[in-house]
C-alpha cells in the first residue's frame, strides 16, 4: 500500500521537500508519495496527522515547537533541544526527531580545521544546531539582535552578545547567518561594522538560507572568503528524515544521489 508523507508549515508553497522526497521514492522504488500541507495553527498538527492518515511528516516554520508537543515519543536529541522537524507514525504512536541539526553538522564537516563558530541569530534553528555543534566539540558564540532570545543560551553556558554588547575578543573560524535576514529582504543579519571585524579572520562564511545569494554572502565575498549557502543542510536533513520515514531501509549513500536531483531544478 502506498504510504503518504507531507510537510506541515506556513508558508509551504516554496518548499523543496516534496520534490526531494518524491525523487527519492521514485529512484529507490519505494511506494511513497509526499505532499505539502499549509497548517495555520500548529496546535492542530496531531489531529491533522491522523486525519490525513499519513506515515510521516516534516515540519517547518513556525510549527517545530508544536510538533515537539504533538509526539508520543521523542528521540534523545529532540528531547534535549525541544524542537521536532520530522515525525513518523509507528503502530499508532507519533515519534519525533530533529534532523536539522545533524544536517547542519554534516554540512560544515568540510571545514575540517574549524573549531570556533559565531552564530548570527538565536532563533529556533540556532537552538538545535548550537547544541549539536557543542556536543561535537565546537565552541559556539551567539550574537543576536534582541536580548531576550539570548537568555536561554546564556543559561546553557554559551557566550552571547547583542549588537550593542559585542566585543571582538577572539577570531571565529566560521561565521554563520542563522537568521532569516536576507530571506525576503535585503538586510544583513547584524551591523556591517561587526561583520567587518569578524569576517577577515574567518575561514569561511555560511548561510542557512538556500537558493539565493543573501546580502550576508555577498558581503563575505568582498573579503574573498569561501561561502556556502543552506542547500547542503537542507539536503542532509532531508536524507536523515528519509531514513526515518523508511525505517532505515536505505543507507544515506543510497538516498543521496536521488535526493540531490531536486537541487538541479
Ligand atoms: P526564527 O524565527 O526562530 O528566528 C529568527 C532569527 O532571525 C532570530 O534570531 C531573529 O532575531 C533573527 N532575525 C530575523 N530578521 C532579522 C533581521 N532583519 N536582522 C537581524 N536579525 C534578524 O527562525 P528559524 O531559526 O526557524 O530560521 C532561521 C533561518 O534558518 C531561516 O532563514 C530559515 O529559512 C533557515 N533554515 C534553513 C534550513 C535549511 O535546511 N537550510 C532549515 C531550517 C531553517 P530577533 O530575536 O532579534 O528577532
Amino acid at each position: 500500500m502506498k504510504q503518504l508523507f507531507t510537510i506541515f508549515g506556513n508558508p509551504v508553497a516554496h518548499s523543496k521537500s516534496p520534490l526531494m522526497h518524491n525523487l527519492s521514492f521514485k529512484g529507490l522504488n519505494y511506494n511513497g508519495c509526499y505532499t505539502r500541507y499549509k497548517l495555520e495553527d500548529g496546535r492542530g498538527l496531531r489531529a491533522k496527522f491522523f486525519d490525513l492518515n499519513i506515515t510521516g511528516a516534516n515540519i517547518t516554520v513556525p510549527h517545530k515547537e508544536e510538533a515537539f508537543k504533538a509526539c508520543d515519543e521523542l528521540d534523545a536529541f529532540a528531547l534535549k533541544v525541544g524542537a521536532v522537524n520530522t515525525i513518523v507514525k509507528k503502530e499508532g504512536k507519533l515519534y519525533g526527531y530533529n534532523t536539522d541539526a545533524p544536517g547542519f553538522l554534516k554540512a560544515i564537516a568540510e571545514f575540517k580545521e574549524a573549531k570556533r563558530v559565531l552564530f548570527l541569530g538565536a532563533g529556533g534553528t540556532a537552538q538545535s544546531t548550537s547544541v549539536v555543534l557543542r556536543d561535537a566539540g565546537y565552541t559556539v558564540t551567539l550574537l543576536n539582535r534582541s536580548a531576550n532570545r539570548l537568555e536561554r543560551y546564556t543559561k546553557e553556558g554559551f557566550k552571547t552578545y547583542t549588537f550593542d554588547s559585542f566585543e571582538y575578543q577572539e577570531p571565529y573560524d566560521l561565521v554563520v547567518n542563522m537568521t532569516s535576514a536576507g530571506l525576503e529582504d535585503d538586510s544583513l543579519p547584524c551591523p556591517a561594522s561587526i561583520l567587518e571585524q569578524v569576517i577577515p579572520d574567518a575561514m569561511a562564511c555560511i548561510d542557512v538560507i538556500y537558493g539565493k545569494e543573501t546580502p550576508f554572502l555577498k558581503f563575505s565575498k568582498k573579503y574573498h572568503k569561501p561561502t556556502k549557502d543552506g542547500s547542503d543542510m537542507l539536503l542532509y536533513q532531508g536524507i536523515i528524515a528519509f531514513e526515518h520515514f523508511t525505517s532505515n531501509a536505505f543507507s544515506f549513500k543510497e538516498i543521496e544521489p536521488f535526493m540531490k536531483r531536486a537541487f538541479i531544478f
